[in-house]
């Protein structure tokens, strides 16, 4: 499993057990459902102390994917993301999220049936993106209404930390979550009872 990639620590950040357990907690629990947990092509992780500018953009940010193989994330974040384990919100799932429908979308990793079940996520989140963006309440946060890529990072967070309030909000998206990654979470399998 570590053989697959390598964690990096930047601005002077160590990587212990610790830190490689989180890392590893959130890249297995999306991807538990496939034969191998991969995700092919990014073999890099970085991990920086805690929010870190992109020297190109000269933005900040809390963690991000470059489809050249790379997810950078920010441990204050990650852990962050896994002590409030119900708040939909998951730093380590959202950006292995976006890794994960580069390599479905972008590289010939997975086979035809789950770029099949990616494509028609797609589609609904579209129409989601569409009543968002018509105002009104919704059950995911309005961050998801960006674009189809940050739809699909926001539900994974809820598909995990909310399985059961997702599947009786936004039943299509559950199921479409349900069939592409190949997991059930709202059946209790991640319950603490
Ligand atoms: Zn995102």
């Amino acid at each position: 499993m570590l053989s697959n990639f390598k964690i990096i620590g930047r601005n002077g950040f160590d990587i212990t057990e610790e830190v490689t357990l989180f890392v590893l907690a959130a890249y297995i629990q999306l991807t538990l459902g496939f034969r191998s947990y991969s995700l092919p092509i990014f073999k890099t992780i970085l991990i920086y102390p805690d929010s870190y500018r992109n020297p190109f953009t000269g933005e900040m940010h809390d963690g991000e994917v470059n489809p050249r193989g790379v997810i950078v994330l920010s441990w204050k974040r990650l852990v962050k993301g896994y002590e409030n384990p119900t708040d939909c919100i998951n730093l380590g799932l959202h950006e292995m999220a976006h890794a994960l429908k580069h390599v479905i979308s972008k590289t010939e990793y997975f086979e035809y049936e789950i770029e099949r079940e990616m494509s028609n996520f797609n589609l609904l989140s579209e129409a989601e993106i569409d009543k968002m963006k018509a105002g009104g309440e919704h059950f995911l946060r309005n961050y998801a209404s960006t674009n189809s890529s940050e739809f699909f990072a926001v539900s994974v967070e809820h598909f995990f930390e909310s399985p059961v309030e997702l599947k009786e909000h936004l039943p299509q998206i559950y199921n479409g979550l349900k069939n592409l990654l190949k997991q059930d979470p709202a059946k209790g399998f991640y319950s603490a009872s």
